[in-house]
């Protein structure tokens, strides 16, 4: 069938546009996006405290910690997740910060524990060297997930599994290093007004993986505990923590001015990997008759499969990369996730198939006949209809490159197909 080479690759790697986002950004001078996250919020109350709920004062304590900002730093920006007592998914809170161009993402939480005399301040950064006793915070913090509708979203993400994380690594390492830096500072700044400080700690939390710019996430006490739970329902201990907040960003910002924004660019001598031109890499894990779901048990959790019908035939594809070190960490990774026959398959990008053949998105199929436009089709136009059996398929689009069919893939999902697929045509027919 020759699909491999038919097949190509759209976008550059996840890692790559982060990475190319966030130097552009730290380079542009007086301009500094913070995002400031209140955690939880609307049905998630978060943690119960002994006087007042942690959504509430992670609410009022980011809300005093953005209005210091604005009032000191006229070339800082600070954009708020949620400003009221509303109910926000985490990917949609990381979306905030990505769509922003963040350069410093703060989630504000409170901690708790059945054992009441637990207290502290603690900072979390994203981090590979996961320490046990992180696991219960971690498990508390995103279990918000429970919460939210699109569990798919999630399910493929085990934070027990150490590869899972080390592939998640990839993609944080390079802004570690400042996460580190400001999570110093807070904790500084908490254990310079007398009170206790648990210090930085590295975990995996939900609201931070999807993040692509240095990230932190505050727990600003135990308010479990009854001394620190009062302290932080009073105006003074709201006040105290968003001021040690501020002063901690205070320094980080000057930090960043006096490198007139080189940040980034400074302290990565890990990228001069020059990605491979004109290539995209996938790990090819499965061909297969049968056509699974995103979240389907043969996928063995890894996220994001690309899958392409090319005649009765389901391919899948995972990952994509045109840097050689990180292909060689996807097949791996696959290996280890269980697909022993995965391989490296070079996409020649933007190349186009031949003669007739184009690419479409399979996004329907039912032994319902839907007329044109239906209000089945959620406002897709144009739809192609193709009987076969007694099913009728539904297809929409028609391109001739991988990345453009990527782009009406993402466009058909984001009408509501989740499982939509790009569909090898020739003609307007499915390739045989
Ligand atoms: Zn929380």
């Amino acid at each position: 069938m020759g699909l491999t080479r038919i097949c190509k690759q759209i976008f550059f790697s996840v890692l790559i546009l982060t990475l190319g986002s966030g130097i552009l950004t730290a380079q542009k001078k007086a301009n500094f996006v913070i995002v400031i996250d209140a955690g939880h919020g609307g049905k998630d109350i978060g943690a119960r405290g002994v006087v007042e709920n942690e959504k509430d004062i992670t609410l009022d304590v980011a809300l005093r910690f953005g209005q210091l900002i604005e009032k000191n730093f006229k070339d800082v920006q600070v954009i708020y997740t949620r400003k009221t007592d509303v109910f926000l998914e985490l990917w949609e809170r990381a979306r905030i910060a990505n769509k922003n161009h963040a350069n410093l993402f703060v989630s504000i939480h409170c901690n708790s524990a059945a054992n009441k005399s637990a207290y502290g301040s603690e900072t979390f950064v994203m981090g590979l060297r996961r320490m046990e006793e992180n696991m219960e915070v971690s498990k508390r913090e995103n279990s918000v997930i429970l919460l939210e509708d699109d569990q798919e979203r999630y399910q493929k993400f085990d934070p027990n599994d150490e590869e899972a994380v080390i592939a998640f690594e990839i993609m944080h390492s390079a802004y570690l290093d400042q996460s580190i830096k400001y999570a110093s500072l807070v904790e500084n700044e908490f254990s310079r007004g007398g009170r206790s400080s648990r210090g930085v700690k590295q975990n995996i939390f939900h609201v931070l993986r999807e993040n692509a710019s240095p990230s932190v996430l505050v727990e600003l006490g135990f308010i479990s505990n009854p001394d620190e739970g009062t302290y932080l329902s009073t105006e003074k201990g709201k006040q105290e923590r968003a001021e040690s907040l501020f002063q901690a960003f205070k320094k980080y910002k000057q930090e960043y001015d006096e490198k007139d924004g080189r940040i980034v660019m400074e302290e990565k001598p890990k990228e001069v990997e020059k990605p491979v031109a004109g290539l995209t890499y996938k790990i090819q894990i499965l061909v297969s008759k049968n056509k699974y779901a995103p979240s389907a048990k043969q996928l063995n959790g890894l996220t994001d499969v690309e899958v392409v019908q090319a005649g009765d035939l389901y391919k899948y594809y995972y990952g994509n990369t045109n840097l050689a070190s990180e292909r060689d960490q996807l097949l791996n990774y696959a290996i280890k996730k269980g697909f022993k026959d995965a391989f490296v398959v070079e996409f020649v990008n933007n190349e186009k198939l031949i003669g007739n053949q184009n690419y479409r998105i399979q996004f329907l199929a039912s032994d319902k006949k839907y007329r044109d436009r239906d209000g089945k089709f959620g406002g897709l136009k144009d739809v192609l209809r193709i009987k076969k059996g007694k099913t009728n398929f539904y297809y929409y689009g028609t391109t001739k490159t991988y990345e453009d069919a990527q782009k009406e893939l993402n466009y058909v999902k984001s009408r509501g197909f989740r499982n939509a697929i790009v569909v090898v045509f020739d003609g307007k027919k499915p390739l045989e």
